[in-house]
């Protein structure tokens, strides 16, 4: 009897310490494997996940982004995700026909695979409330928080903290990837020279609050802040505080850390498409005003943005959204470089 418990209490030490080494095996030969709703939110994963997971995308960078066909495909790259990065407001309605059919506990909303990038951004637009029998695609508030850069920070941190959760072993590889990363945006946003003096933390707080050039316009060792100032910030000042026109709300972040001044939209509403009426309300709004362009996200239908740069003159200028929307943007980096190019090369 007690040469049977004693094999028997081997037999169990040994299947535990067998089970777990081929756990562990298991876990150290098979990378994270993580699914984004948008290539943006890959964009910024792939700096943080490096060589410790496979970074994926849904809807390619050429899609309207509220509407994406559920294909049977995206389930099943549900299905063997170890992480979901998703927006978390209403921008990815499709994405819970995806879910359901992925049958993925892993990835559900509450679970530890679930990453909501919204989390802790300042939204814009939040509505009282919403009516979504007229249609209006945006009840949660402007979900297009990928067109600004300070978002991105938020994202990462968000990011940042799944990874955590998914694979706590590497925590400090992501924490350090995650603030290279927030450091790169800085220095994208504001130059090396003012992140040196006063760090992004500081300058994004006053990007914000939209106290920034007030302080950049103080003299500092005989010169203006402001002669210090570089980046996308600096590239972007020709078109500081210049009105323009958008098809839908999708630069507001954009805008909002840029200084453009969006005074109307070809869409009546998020997610409407415009009536005659309405486009030659455009019309009549435009000539009243000193605007130049208008920027409308590539995936839009043409017609209506052309009929309104026939009649008024004014540049319509069709623009990827996303990064991978045309082939020399691959990364969120590229993506705000190439807007500033060619809004600052159509505005003049
Ligand atoms: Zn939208």
């Amino acid at each position: 009897m007690k040469t049977i418990i004693k094999y028997s209490v081997l037999a169990t030490i040994f299947t535990l310490f067998f089970v777990n080494v081929q756990a562990k095996s298991a876990s150290a030969a098979e990378p994270l494997k993580i699914i984004c709703s948008f290539s943006d939110y890959a964009s910024i994963a792939k700096e943080i996940v490096q060589d410790k997971g496979t970074v994926q995308f849904i809807a390619s960078g050429e899609q309207d982004p509220h509407f994406v066909p559920p294909k049977p495909s995206f389930a099943m790259q549900l299905k063997k995700a170890d992480l979901w990065i998703t927006t978390g407001m209403d921008l990815e309605g499709w994405s819970s026909t995806l879910l359901d059919k992925a049958r993925n506990k892993k990835i559900m909303d509450g679970a530890i695979g679930f990453v909501s990038v919204s989390d802790g951004v300042k939204i814009l637009h939040k509505v009282e409330k919403g009516d979504r029998t007229e249609g209006d695609v945006h009840l949660m508030g402007n979900p297009h928080i990928t067109t600004g850069p300070l978002n991105w920070k938020n994202i990462a941190h968000n990011i940042t903290i799944g990874l955590m959760k998914v694979d706590p072993e590497n925590r400090a590889f992501y924490e350090e990837n995650r603030d290279a990363f927030c450091k790169h945006v800085d220095v994208s946003l504001f130059g090396e020279e003012l992140v040196t003096m006063f760090g992004g933390e500081m300058l994004s707080k006053m990007l914000e609050n939209k106290t920034l050039f007030t302080f950049l316009d103080k003299e500092y060792k005989g010169s203006k802040l402001s002669d210090k100032l570089g980046g996308w910030l600096k590239k972007a000042m020709p078109f500081r505080d210049k009105k323009i026109i958008a098809y839908h709300k999708n630069w507001a972040y954009f805008c909002e850390t840029f200084g453009l001044d969006i005074i109307g939209f070809i869409e009546p509403k998020p997610g409407i498409p415009p009536s005659a009426k309405h486009v030659q309300h455009m019309i009549n709004l435009i000539d009243d005003q000193e605007i130049k362009i208008m920027l409308v996200a590539s995936y839009f239908e043409k017609k209506s943005p052309k009929m309104i740069e026939d009649k008024t003159g004014i540049h319509a200028l069709f623009l990827p959204l996303f990064v991978n929307g045309v082939e020399e943007v691959q990364n969120n980096f590229q993506l705000i470089n190439y807007w500033i190019e060619n809004i600052n090369s159509n505005i003049k």
